[in-house]
């Protein structure tokens, strides 16, 4: 029953990790239709609950210790599966509690480390069919299962038996003997049970799973409401005069999307970031910009059967309610305790650190666009639907550079060589595709990594790179297994997943420069898991802090841009020529190019996020709400929140990121400052910085406090001014100094 403690009142097992700021989706076109998902050659079986007959409940057979049983699953047997699962992990769990021996950690902490195989086994392929297989048959699944894993979370956690058990071990004077990892786990387990309410009387923890169970229905609510409003409210165009502007490879996604809602011959910008934001950007019909960012930004906010404002208001109380009765002031707080911040305050005082050079960058930025569209004759102030358009203008203007000069020297295949190779030099892996291992879809492809020295076996990557229906949209990673040793050596198996559009038969899938830099951070958090080198499953791989976890990530960004990827790796599709110095050059130019903007957007929906948290119990209508705090901030009128609350599903759609989403500026924060470890030494492929790193950060897991981990890397604190210079908000460090990125 390890795994979903760590995600405290949650009940997904394995939290996908969610690459949310400007890593979202990339994806320059509207998703491709999906072929009908068949299994290869299931057996012919219905789905009866006996355990036998139920392949998800089988142990992982095959290759690598065992792969997950993909090619047999069948919606219908998720739900007899998770339940089976649950009725085998509560048998273990009342075994652990209930024994007569005195707790040790032995029989306590570690019997637990080694229960719940099965369900998080079962667990797991739920959270990837939710994220990449998720169609109306499976979300009736969902719907019905949400409150019950929550309510089952919360029998675990107040189990009082269990809890005393945990807490002898924890303040017993014979910790001290264990082994510092034994001693951290012992800590995690034990506040992750205070956290959840081991301490509270019983009708207060009769309210808490009360509470919890009903978050769990609202979340999955929420997620679906945003969803249904994606696939729902996209705009069709009748003529092509309506398509002044697009690129072609826009207007051909347009028109097949169209088709497939039975208008041939129309063109269909779907209401999902995919397809706006290329629509904002390359669009000249200023009146189309205007609907196309109004449907978008109203997303979870029409007044009708979809909308969130409701669910967001009873999300709110009930989380206040939650944390009070846990014992904390508001749920910002309850959140941040165990993130590296510590404190709500710790962590508005970054953002609004960062706050005003942003927001003064961004009039700056405005001030350059509005003198464009003034010579082109608008007669208006710019409005938010017009700055991706604008700022397109400006970057040619100023930098004479253009994404599409830069595409043909993407190919997704060769990038993702470059990933490898990376690997290679910075964690000495490598990578060798594996056919016969079992996949859910044919898009989805397999590597084992191995050390390149010695040969030795360290993981499976499975990469699932191709947009489709009921896939998410976004990028990120998964572990599938977690890497352990305690019992015997397990080692882990990771998935990056992307919304790439796939290209015709035998031909290259090219990329823009920005999904570039989503590849290499998605394989940050896969290289994070693979590194991992622990003893208990809980404190593994990238099961650390939320604040901590888009370090490694974000840091992996940097190697895209270095002269050995792009020599080797950017070369054209069509000459095989490595791309031009020339244009590396204008790109490195335009490094800080629109960060006021992407900082803004970011930090606007960051501070919204933890304003709404730290407001208490009281009844929040979530629109007011955000007008008014935008504007006691200085909210530019030209930026809009990327993620307007009504549809931010981070914060909405589970725990897992509220009152968190300022984690990536915390975490930017200590990649910026980590790189330049490298740049103050021999460069981005310094090995002994690169071994610091791995042993300090990479392989450590949840195995040391992150701030620890951190000083033993860099050999003091994290500085926030790299962080600045990165974004452009001060000045750079001498040439020698920043030589890259
Ligand atoms: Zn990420």
């Amino acid at each position: 029953m390890r795994t979903a403690f760590i995600l405290g009142a949650s009940a997904v097992v394995l939290l996908p990790l969610a690459c949310a700021t400007s890593h979202e989706t990339r994806c320059p076109t509207t998703p491709v239709a999906a072929a009908p998902v068949a299994p290869p050659a299931p057996p012919p079986a219905p789905a009866p609950p006996a355990k036998v007959d139920n392949p998800l409940l089988e142990k992982w057979t095959g290759p690598y210790g065992g792969v997950p049983p993909f090619a047999k699953v069948k919606v219908d047997q998720f739900k007899p599966a998770l339940e089976a699962a649950m009725d085998e992990n509560r048998k273990e769990i009342v075994a652990i509690a209930n024994q007569s021996e005195p707790p040790t950690f032995e029989n306590t902490i570690a019997a637990m480390e080694d229960s719940g195989r099965t369900f998080n086994d079962v667990q797991t392929i739920f959270a990837i069919w939710s994220s990449t297989m998720n169609d109306a048959a499976f979300q009736a699944v969902e719907r019905d299962m949400a409150p019950k894993l929550a309510a089952f979370s919360d029998e675990i956690t107040q189990n009082e038996k269990l809890f005393k058990r945990i807490e002898t071990v924890y303040k017993s004077p014979e910790k001290s003997k264990l082994t510092p990892e034994q001693q951290r786990l012992a800590w995690r387990v034990h506040t992750t049970f205070v956290r959840a309410g081991a301490k509270l009387d019983e009708p207060s923890k009769k309210r808490l799973s009360e509470i919890n169970q009903r978050l769990a229905t609202l979340y999955t609510n929420f997620s679906q409401n945003v969803l249904a409003d994606e696939e729902n409210n996209g705009l069709m165009l009748e003529k092509e005069a309506d398509l002044a502007g697009l690129p072609d490879s826009l207007k051909s996604s347009a028109a097949s999307a169209a088709e497939r809602r039975g208008s041939k011959g129309k063109w269909l910008i779907s209401n999902t970031r995919s397809a706006a934001d290329p629509f904002l950007s390359y669009s000249t019909r200023d009146d189309l910009r205007e609907k196309v960012w109004k449907n978008f930004t109203n997303r979870g906010d029409n007044g009708d059967a979809h909308d969130n404002n409701k669910i967001i208001t009873e999300v709110l109380k009930l989380r206040a309610e939650r944390a009070k009765l846990l014992g904390y002031p508001t749920h910002a707080h309850w959140r941040l305790e165990n993130a590296m911040a510590k404190t709500p305050e710790r962590a508005m005082k970054l953002m609004e650190d960062v706050w005003t050079p942003a927001v003064k960058r961004v009039k700056e930025e405005v001030a350059d666009m509005q003198a464009i569209a003034n010579k082109e004759g608008l007669k208006r102030k710019l409005g938010p639907w017009d700055y991706r358009y604008y700022a397109e203008k400006v970057r040619k203007a100023k930098y004479d550079l253009d994404e599409n000069q830069v595409k043909p020297y993407l190919q997704l295949d060769k990038l993702r060589e470059g990933m490898f190779w990376v690997a290679g030099e910075l964690l000495n892996f490598s990578f060798t595709p594996v056919e016969g291992v079992e996949v859910y879809h044919p898009d989805v492809k397999v590597w084992e990594v191995k050390d390149k020295t010695s040969g030795k076996h360290i993981g499976l990557w499975y990469f699932d790179p191709y947009a489709r229906v009921g896939k998410r949209s976004g990028a990120w990673m998964e572990a599938y297994r977690i890497q352990e040793r305690f019992k015997k050596p397990i080692t882990t198996i990771v998935s990056n997943n992307s919304n790439f559009v796939k290209g015709k038969e035998g031909e290259p899938v090219l990329i823009s420069w920005t999904d570039a830099r989503t590849l290499f951070h998605e394989f940050g958090h896969a290289l994070h898991g693979l590194s991992s080198d622990v003893t208990y499953p809980t404190l593994a791989g990238t099961q650390v802090a939320r604040d901590y976890v888009e370090f490694p990530s974000q840091l992996l960004e940097f190697w895209m841009f270095t002269p050995e990827v792009l020599n080797r790796f950017a070369t054209h599709y069509q000459t095989g020529a490595p791309i031009p110095r020339e244009l590396v050059a204008k790109i490195e130019k335009t490094a800080t190019f629109n960060q006021g903007f992407n900082t803004v957007e970011y930090l606007g929906s960051a501070l919204v996020d933890m304003k709404l948290h730290l407001a208490g119990a009281q009844d929040i209508d979530p629109d007011a709400f955000e007008r008014d705090t935008l504007k006691a901030l200085g909210m530019p009128s030209e930026v809009v929140m990327r993620h307007r609350t009504p549809q931010f599903t981070h914060v909405f759609a589970g725990d897992g990121y509220s009152a968190g989403y300022y984690s990536y500026l915390w975490s930017d924060t200590l990649c910026s400052d980590a790189y330049e470890a490298f740049t103050e030494a021999k460069g981005p492929y310094d090995k002994e910085v690169a071994e610091r790193l791995r042993k300090n950060v990479f392989s450590v897991g949840d195995t040391v406090d992150p701030a620890d981990g951190y000083r033993a890397f860099r050999g003091r604190d994290p500085d926030i001014a790299a962080l600045m210079r990165k974004r452009g908000f001060a000045k750079p460090l001498p040439a020698k100094k920043a030589k890259t990125g």
